[in-house]
């Protein structure tokens, strides 16, 4: 199957060309061709399945093929739970709608910048609005957007959403919008607060539900090195030099941790930048493109960058503090090995986190191999120095892990 026989438009076509993707992805398959049709679609997937695609298409032929006459409304919402997410997704939708004509105007709106840019940029009306939840009630309220034109609603990484504490938002969000819409709702997981939501939501939907591994079949070399704690950020100098990797993206548990171990790196002559949620929005977007330019070689960053961010050429993942879950885990490591590369993930084992790491293999069906690396054996004996922050913890966030999270995410 090919996307010419999905029903697209050539105007999408050519968008689609552009970004020389050949052959739709199966969630792309199944929920192209029943959103086109006007259908609910209720997709069960993770980054990495081409879900973006899967809705941003058929959300931009609605547009094309039913032009607004007058004043420009958003005739198409899409909400996701991060700043990073907003802008990957609305730049997808921009670039896949490049050929048509009239141009449709995407909006992407985020929190924690000025608003005024946002208000200013949403003057003259927008066609397609890609929003977080707070900023978005935040310009109704300034009466910069009318969400009651709304004609389809999409909501991307729905489980997210909900852990980062936006359910209100959302319920708020919600009320505005024309009860007769088509909605697309996608989510990784479905605890039972997305099942409700979903049930809330959708209208006979087409379920998709496409396998937890990432369609793409990423090649991703799994690695576990032994060490003591104290000897990680030695350890990951070590292996940054002896590699010469070029561009490594090294996980910890906390905004601190990330700001230490960056800074030493840094005195050792490694251009390392940190990455969390409390760095001003400016400088999040700062780092990730230097990250991308090859202007930072390494960026220290806590679980804020886990999800949906894609780099490309991205080719180590450097777990320093373990991910509290198995699902993090995948994330995690789901941000290399993209778009057909190849990649390796390398989790630092201390005696400490040994017990958390094996219950992460057995939920990922892994037995891998704990490596030494000469120079920086573990002591038989070492010292029960703690892993910084949550890397220990159990295999769930507590209620605070989340509002940290959020409040992290919300600064
Ligand atoms: P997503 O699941 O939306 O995060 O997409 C994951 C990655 O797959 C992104 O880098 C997309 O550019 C890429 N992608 C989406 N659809 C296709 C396709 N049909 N062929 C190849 N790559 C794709």
């Amino acid at each position: 199957m090919s996307f010419p026989s999905l029903g697209l438009s050539p105007a999408l076509l050519l968008g689609v060309n552009d970004k020389a993707y050949v052959k739709p992805t199966p969630i792309q398959l199944a929920a192209i061709p029943a959103a086109l049709q006007g259908r609910d679609v209720l997709g069960s997937a993770q980054t990495g399945t081409g879900k973006t695609v899967a809705f941003a298409l058929p959300l931009l032929q609605l547009l094309e093929v039913k032009p607004m006459i007058g004043v420009r409304r958003p005739r198409a919402l899409v909400v996701v739970p991060t700043r990073e997410l907003s802008t990957q997704v609305g730049e997808e939708i921009r670039s896949l709608g490049a050929h048509l004509s009239p141009a449709l105007k995407v909006s992407i709106v985020f929190g924690g910048v000025s608003i005024n840019p946002q208000l200013l940029r949403l003057r003259g009306g927008t066609d397609i609005v890609v929003a977080t939840p707070g900023r978005l009630l935040d310009l109704v309220a300034h009466n910069a957007l009318d969400l009651s034109f709304v004609e389809m609603l999409v909501l991307d990484e729905a489980d997210r959403l909900l852990d980062l504490g936006f359910a209100e938002e959302l319920a708020r969000i919600l009320a505005l919008l024309p009860a007769a819409r088509q909605n697309l709702f996608f989510s990784a997981t479905f605890p039972p607060a997305v099942q409700t939501l979903a049930q809330q939501l959708l209208r006979d939907p087409l379920r998709v539900t496409v396998t937890p591994e990432p369609l793409s079949e990423p090649d991703i070399a799994q690695r576990a090195i032994a060490v003591d704690a104290p000897n990680r950020t030695q350890l990951l100098r070590h292996l940054i030099q002896q590699n010469h990797w070029s561009r490594v993206l090294v996980f910890v548990a906390t905004s601190h941790g990330a700001e230490m171990i960056a800074d030493k790196l840094r005195k050792a002559r490694i251009n390392a930048e940190p990455f969390h949620g409390q760095l001003s929005q400016g400088k999040r977007s700062q780092v990730l493109a230097d990250f991308k330019a090859s202007r930072v070689k390494v960026v220290i960053a806590t679980d804020v960058a886990a999800r949906g961010l894609d780099i490309a050429l991205l080719p180590v993942v450097v777990n320093y503090d373990l991910p509290r879950s198995a699902l993090d885990y995948t994330h995690r490591i789901g941000r290399t090995g993209r778009a057909g590369e190849s990649g390796v993930a390398i989790s630092f084992v201390s005696a400490e986190s040994q017990a958390h790491f094996h219950l992460i293999e057995k939920r990922q069906r892994l037995n891998l191999p704990l490596e030494q690396i000469a120079g920086f054996e573990p002591t038989p004996t070492s010292s029960p120095v703690a892993a910084a922050g949550g890397g220990i913890k159990g295999k769930r966030p507590s209620k605070k892990d989340k509002l940290r999270a959020a409040l992290s995410l919300r600064a």
